[in-house]
């Protein structure tokens, strides 16, 4: 099983995972390794509110926020479990970060001096990962998205967040907690390579 990142925070990507094989290997020149993750950032656009509508429970929403609040001033991130990915029906919050370790310290780098503190960003472990899963599974949902606080910027997509989500299937919901009493969540999809964001109304 991948394991699981973010920026500020998630889900690993196929293209960082090969980044790291690549030059872990000595395969692949660091600056070729750098080229395409920067080629891949400059193709991925964020365009506005389309798609759909998501419903998010007002209780399901006060533990996001409540949680993503409550971590400061660390950061937040995990799964969301639903059995329709419009309908979340459960979070998942994560401790496990693998973000300092050799192969991932080295590849956060790559995304410029916000990246050089340590506590920039995560990943998943995945054996964590894996048992959340069996949680998910076990109350017949499905892994339908993930998770992540912006403790420092609004709740867009950084970079970072755009070159490693690239499963469609998984919605990214970010929490902008910048203002703790005030934050601000929004929802996103990746569709065709872009970063979409998601109408939400809370029921
Ligand atoms: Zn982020």
């Amino acid at each position: 099983m991948a394991a699981m990142v973010c920026p500020s925070c998630y889900v690993v990507s196929k293209r960082a995972e090969n980044y790291v094989r690549a030059e872990s290997m000595g395969r692949q020149p660091p600056t070729l390794a750098l080229w395409y993750v920067k080629r891949q950032m400059d193709n991925t656009p964020v365009s506005q509110h389309l798609g759909p509508a998501l419903e998010l429970r007002k209780e399901l929403t006060d533990k996001l926020i409540s949680v993503c609040v409550e971590a400061l001033p660390g950061k937040a991130y995990g799964l969301v479990g639903g059995k329709d990915a419009y309908r979340p029906e459960n979070i998942y919050p994560c401790s496990s970060n693998l973000r300092n370790t050799p192969e991932w310290k080295s590849l956060f780098e790559v995304f410029g001096d916000f990246y050089q503190d340590p506590d920039r960003g995560f990943v998943i472990s995945p054996e964590e990962q894996g048992q959340i899963m069996k949680q998910i599974e076990a109350r017949g949902e499905s892994f339908i998205g993930v998770f992540h606080s912006h403790r420092f910027s609004s709740p867009d997509p950084s970079e970072l967040d755009m070159t490693f989500h690239f499963d469609p299937h998984l919605l990214c919901y970010i929490v902008s907690v910048v203002k703790p009493d005030h934050p601000d969540l929004k929802i996103y999809r990746l569709e065709d390579s872009s970063f979409q964001g998601i109408p939400f109304r809370i029921v």
